[in-house]
Order: structure tokens, then sequence, then C-alpha cells
């Protein structure tokens, strides 16, 4: 069901948060916070609270049993300052309007903090991707790409992968934009290696998840290869989170999926439940661990909590009872405002979304710069220039909350909001 949606350009602002606000809602609420702070004049405001274009579609495709079945899309394109539009591509039940707008806010300020050259957009398609069959999904993202053709280009618009799409996904949107434009593998990014992707794109969200993660930990004097991490999810994100951070030696005590979760004190047989999960389509029912559901995996003893499926599960309702020293979004959105206050009030330290799952669009920037040079790097290249990238932005927002005495989710929208009201007061938009 959609929610209803503010019109466009219209700036929305919600004072008191409460946990049934909208996800546009919440993230322009963390938003107007940082405005306050930084004193952002009103016009500036105006133009960083609301999208620069939206593009809503129909996209109608037939169906395996023969019927048509139309289903509704959209790419939103929130802000452009600091380079052309950037952002994934979701297919889910839940990707409205309102959703993917916040979405698209949250990758301005994402990109803006990991300091790569892009501006924000997201786009989603409303759909059921596990209920479609491959050809389905074929004939719906060629569709989608051709209706969306207008407003993406290599230096205008680029999409990547998101939830309940993946590398085949943008084989296929690469393949229709470049039947009309000719070929143009910049076009998108997270695609397979052989048509062009990046070495290590697969991974690099959850590899900038666990850097960052390392990281933030330590800072915290917390020694995170003792640490127990429960995991929220098990898709991309979610799975290479698990996977890294067993490498760094961290304990994984329990992962979820739509169906629910698995939960062993002792840490995951990871290798084992991957083998479960490939049969059985699922981590539920596992043989070796006990079984919980997404809202008790979230109220688990562990030290590290890393939300890595939907936004808006760590909620005023459940914030009191999480029982993690730090949480890690890998996922974006997954804390409510009220939530964040909750949390903050406890002293559980929360490493945002703009910055832990940033990896994934800095690979997708290497990937982007690989295509337009027509020259391929080393994998070795591409972890190390990730490395350094996340480092100095965990470092700078560290440093920004411990000098202005703020919590770390505000001094990443601080410096984010700052880097982009910064290039478009230089262009001249305000
Ligand atoms: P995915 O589709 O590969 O996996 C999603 C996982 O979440 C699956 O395990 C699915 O079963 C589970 N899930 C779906 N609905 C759920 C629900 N209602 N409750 C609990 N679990 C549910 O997606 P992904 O690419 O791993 O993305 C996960 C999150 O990470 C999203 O918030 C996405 O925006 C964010 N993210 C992804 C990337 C990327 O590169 N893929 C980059 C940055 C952020």
């Amino acid at each position: 069901m959609a929610r209803t949606s503010a019109e466009a350009g219209e700036v929305v602002r919600v004072t008191e948060p409460s946990d049934e606000m909208t996800p546009f809602e919440a993230a322009t609420f963390f938003f107007h916070e940082t405005a306050d702070r930084l004193g952002l004049a009103d016009e500036m405001r105006q133009v960083l609270a609301t999208s620069y274009r939206e593009l809503a579609v129909q996209i109608p495709i037939r169906m395996d049993k023969g019927k048509i079945e139309v289903f509704r899309g959209f790419r939103i394109q929130h802000n452009g300052a600091r380079g052309p539009y950037k952002g994934g591509i979701r297919f889910h039940e839940s990707a409205d309007l309102d959703e993917v707008r916040a979405l698209a806010a949250l990758m301005t300020w994402k990109n803006a903090l990991i300091d790569v050259p892009f501006g924000g957009a997201k786009g989603g398609v409303q759909c059921e991707p596990g209920l479609l069959s491959e050809g389905e999904k074929e004939r719906l993202t060629r569709r989608f790409t051709t209706m969306i053709s207008y407003i993406i280009g290599v230096n205008r618009d680029i999409p990547a992968p998101d939830m309940g799409t993946n590398a085949q996904t943008m084989a296929w949107m690469m393949d229709s934009y470049g039947q009309k434009m000719g070929y143009t593998p910049g076009i998108v990014t997270g695609k397979p290696v052989e048509l062009g992707g990046s070495p290590g794109r697969e991974e690099a969200t959850g590899r900038g998840v666990v850097m960052c993660t390392m990281h933030s930990a330590r800072k915290r004097d917390m020694k995170p290869e003792e640490c127990g991490i429960a995991i929220q999810g098990f898709g991309n994100v979610g799975y290479w989170t698990a996977a890294l951070a067993a490498e760094e030696g961290c304990k994984i005590l329990a992962v979820s999926d739509v169906g629910g979760g698995i939960y062993n004190p002792k840490g995951l047989d990871l290798e084992a439940l991957v083998k479960h999960q490939r049969e059985a389509m699922s981590v539920t029912n596992f043989p070796d661990g006990e079984a919980v559901t997404n809202d008790e995996l979230l109220e688990l003893p562990c030290d590290i909590l890393i939300p890595a499926a939907i936004e808006g599960v760590i909620t005023g309702e459940n914030a009191d009872r999480i029982q993690a020293r730090m949480i890690v979004e890998a996922a974006n959105g997954p804390t409510t405002p009220v939530a964040d206050r909750v949390l903050s009030g406890r002293g559980i330290a929360v490493v945002p979304d703009i910055l832990a799952n940033a990896g994934g669009v800095t690979v997708s920037y290497f990937e982007w710069v690989q295509n337009i040079q027509q020259f391929r790097w080393e994998l070795d290249t591409v972890n190390k220039e990730l490395q350094k990238r996340m480092t100095t932005a965990t470092e700078s927002v560290f440093e920004r909350s411990r000098a202005d005495g703020t919590s770390l989710r505000d001094a990443a929208f601080d410096i984010a909001v700052e880097r982009v009201a910064h290039a478009a007061h230089l262009r001249g938009y305000v």
C-alpha cells in the first residue's frame, strides 16, 4: 500500500519525531536538524530538502501466464551539485515514491561524506521480486530502463543495484540502454565483471561495513576481533558483512532473512549456513542454531548489531531493549528518529548508514572511473582505495563528533550537508 506523498518540491518538516513517520519524513527530519545546527539560509534549506527531479512511470509487462500487469516505477534525482546523480535501483513491494525520495536524499549525503564526485539519486519498482520469474524480471527491468532512459546518462545519472536487484539486473539495464545509445558500460555500476564491472564491487558494501565496524569499534575501546555480531538480513550486504567480519575473527551470533532468523551464542558455522540457505532458499530452519524472529534478533545479547535489510526496524518501541553496545547501519534508514534519541540517551553508539554502507557507492565510483578510462584495476587496488576512503571518512566523523560533542549521525550529516551546500552555493544555485 503506497504511503501518501508530499507534492514534488514541497518542503516536508515534522518537528516532533514519531515511529509513524514515513521514510522521507524521517530522512528530512535528520536533514532539518542539521540545517538548524549549521544555520542554513531558508533558500538553501528548500533546495536541499526537496528533490531536483522526480520521474514516476508505469511499466506494463506481459507475465508468463499471458496476462499484462502494470507496475509503478520511480527515478528520483535529489541533488547534483557535486556531480552526476548516483544511486541504486530497488525492486521491493514498499518501494513507493516516499521511500525512493528518502533513499535519494540519503545518497546525496552519503556521496558527499565519502567524498566521491556524485550527487544523489535512487530508483525503485514496486514489486515482489521473489514472485517474479527470471523472464518477468528481465522484461520489467528492460521496460523500466527505457522509461527512465531520458534522464539517465554516464555524465547525468548512473544507477546501481540495491535491494531485490543484482549484477544481472545491471547487465539487462546496460544492454537495453546500449540498444538505443550504443555501447555504454558506464551507464550503470555493479555490472558483472565480464561486462566491465569492477573486481570487488559485489562485496564492496559489506567490505566497507566491516572496515567501518572494525575502525569504529577500536575508537570505542572495543576489541572488534573479540566481538559477537548479530546481523539482520542475509542478502548481498548481510552475507558479505558476515563473511568478511568472520575473516577478521568476529563471531557471527545471528543472521536472518525475510522469513526469520537463526541464533547460536557460540557462533554460527557460516559455510554450513550458506549451504543450507542455497538448498532451502532461506536461513530459517538451519539445524545448528535456535530460531528467532526478525524482531527478536534485534534484541539479542551481542556486542555489535548490524541491521542489513530494510528501514525503520529499530524504533521507539524496541530501542530500550537493544543489548548491543554499538549499532552499525548497513541498511539505509534502519533507525527511526525516536529510536535514535533513545539510543543516544543510553550511550549506544550508532554508526550511521551514510557512513557505514558507503563502500558500495565508493567501488561503484571506481567502476565508473574504470569504464570511462577503459582500463581495469586489480582487486588489490580496489580494496586499498576503498580502505583509504572508509578510513578517512570514519576518522572525520569521529573527529567532528568529538569536537562538537554530537552523535556520530549528527557529525556525519553536518560534514555532508556542509559539503553539498558549499558546492550548491559555488554553482550559484542559491
Ligand atoms: P538484498 O535484496 O540482497 O538482501 C536483502 C535481505 O533482507 C534479504 O536477506 C531479505 O530476505 C531480507 N529482507 C527483506 N525484507 C525483509 C524484512 N521485511 N525483514 C527482514 N529481512 C528482510 O539487498 P541488499 O543489497 O543486501 O540491501 C540490504 C540493505 O542494504 C538495504 O537497505 C539497501 O538499501 C542497503 N544497501 C545496499 C547496498 C548494495 O550495494 N547492495 C549499498 C548500500 C546500502
